[in-house]
């Protein structure tokens, strides 16, 4: 049976996990974790353009804060539901852990095409929501950040109208006597509110790229325990002791499906250190170009015609005798090396698990793959790096962002990208080093770490 709700997966995955603990931690664990701590439902009234107010549905849930401050992305999508946003609530939580940052899990979403709005009925909605859920955020309690479709100019909007709510607050009880507790609020700290702000807001350096750069690291250290390096990355030292597998030759070869702040960073990084992207995707479909796109040319001529059809970009020219449509379905099953979900969940399923022929999936989406496409392919060998590790390089990001905020620094993007890449490649150690000790893959591995700093965190 089709399975498509993101939170019965993700329960799926977590009892996975939890069987492989001690009896007594795997029963506190599902209990722990079958539910959200807290769920906000809100409705933003926004007066559009034409004068008229339409009522929007929006939710904040708050999985799980047993590490610290709830910390998620806040998405905008027609398909928004309570079932996803909790899924990628309970994500987050698992996320945080398995990339040791103090941090639980949360996530928000409205149900809104983004695409039919202007820009000013646009920032009215974000600036509705982030009143909306004022009381419920803060450096020290829930921290949101994008996710599909939100941006650094959205979450600019969203800092903005939160520190002019707080400001008529602190207005308002002057008469109390805690008004000089109230006072010290301050506006530069409470930029830590959100992350992956315009650096300009107090943004981080390299945080724009992170999540595409974090599954880079992350891709080549399990490249690197399964044999494989790739020329120039890395120590050779053990090239002996680690014969690369036969079944990978280079140059490897990639599809990305999506092509958005994550898709398109991830085929540029994937491009740089001399993997073939041989085919990308968006919304409306996707191209195969064999001789390897050019990310930049690729997406500025996306951007000039609003969609990926024509755009054959390889070396320095675009070329429509370089390249095909294709559709989103024919991306996934291409015969390529690496497959790189990059848009949204439940992609890999019963259905076309069986068809895959990548021999790696490196998952940049949250939650492309169903437990039951799990299966499959961990029984066909094809090792699938979970969501919760190869896009943790965001939220890792996110917190030197949170960090710098409320020290007042401001890191240089060579520093950070050296954090990013130590976190990353000690990170997929660990979950490695799991998947050995249990006998298992490596999205229960990752759960395994996870839930291990979990339970630590309570007692
Ligand atoms: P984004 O910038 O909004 O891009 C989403 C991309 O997916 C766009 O190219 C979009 O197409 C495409 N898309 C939407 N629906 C699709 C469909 N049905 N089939 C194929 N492609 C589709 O979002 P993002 O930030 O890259 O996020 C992508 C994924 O990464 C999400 O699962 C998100 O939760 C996850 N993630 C993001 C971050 C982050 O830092 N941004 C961190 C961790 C995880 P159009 O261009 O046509 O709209």
């Amino acid at each position: 049976m089709k399975r498509t709700n993101p939170f019965e997966s993700a329960m799926i995955q977590l009892s996975r996990a939890a069987a492989k603990l001690p009896k007594k931690e795997a029963a506190l664990l599902m209990t722990l974790l079958s539910q959200p701590q807290r769920i906000l439902h809100v409705t933003i009234p926004v007066k559009m353009d034409n004068g008229t107010i339409n009522v929007f549905q929006g939710y904040r849930v708050q999985f799980n804060n047993a590490r610290g401050p709830y910390k998620g992305g806040i998405r905008y999508h027609p398909d928004v539901s309570l079932d996803e946003v909790k899924a990628l609530s309970f994500w987050m939580t698992m996320k945080c852990a398995v990339a040791d940052l103090p941090f639980g899990g949360g996530k928000g979403g409205i149900i809104v095409d983004p695409k039919k709005l202007s820009q000013k009925e646009l920032e009215r909605l974000s600036r509705g929501y982030a009143r909306a859920i004022f009381d419920c955020i803060g450096p020290d309690k829930d921290v949101p950040a994008p996710d599909v479709n939100t941006n650094g100019t959205i979450m600019g909007w969203m800092l903005d109208e939160y520190i002019k709510v707080i400001k008529s607050k602190v207005y308002k009880v002057k008469g109390r006597k805690d008004f000089k507790t109230l006072q010290t609020f301050d506006s530069h700290a409470l930029r830590a509110t959100f992350t992956g702000k315009a650096i300009g807001d107090g943004g981080s350096e390299g945080r724009e790229e992170a999540t595409g750069l974090g599954g880079l690291y992350v891709l080549l250290a399990v490249l690197s325990q399964l044999g494989y390096r790739i020329q120039g990355v890395g120590s050779r030292k053990n090239k002996k002791l680690n014969p690369k597998p036969s079944s990978l030759t280079p140059p490897l070869t990639a599809a990305v499906q999506g092509f958005g702040n994550v898709g398109y960073n991830v085929a540029k990084f994937l491009t740089d250190v001399g993997i073939k992207v041989v085919a990308v995707s968006d919304s409306r479909g996707g191209i195969h170009v064999p001789e390897g796109i050019n990310p930049a040319l690729t997406l500025e001529c996306k951007k000039k015609n609003g969609y990926l059809a024509g755009c054959y970009c390889s070396g320095s020219v675009c070329d429509l005798k370089k390249g095909k449509t294709i559709t989103n379905t024919q991306l996934l099953e291409l015969p390529v090396d690496i497959l790189v979900p990059s848009a949204l969940e439940n992609v890999l399923t019963a259905e076309n698990a069986k068809r895959i022929k990548a021999k790696v999936v490196l998952e940049m989406a949250n939650g492309p793959t169903t437990p039951e496409a799990d299966t499959i392919l961990y029984k066909r060998g094809i090792p699938v790096i979970p969501d919760i590790l190869s896009n943790s390089g965001g939220v890792s990001v996110s917190c030197f962002e949170w960090e710098q905020n409320l020290k007042g620094q401001h890191w240089t993007k060579e520093a950070v990208n050296r954090k990013l890449k130590s976190k990353m490649e000690k990170e997929t150690t660990n979950v490695w080093l799991a998947s050995k000790k249990y006998k298992t893959d490596l999205r229960t591995a990752a759960f395994i770490v996870a839930l291990q700093r979990i339970v630590k965190a309570i007692k």
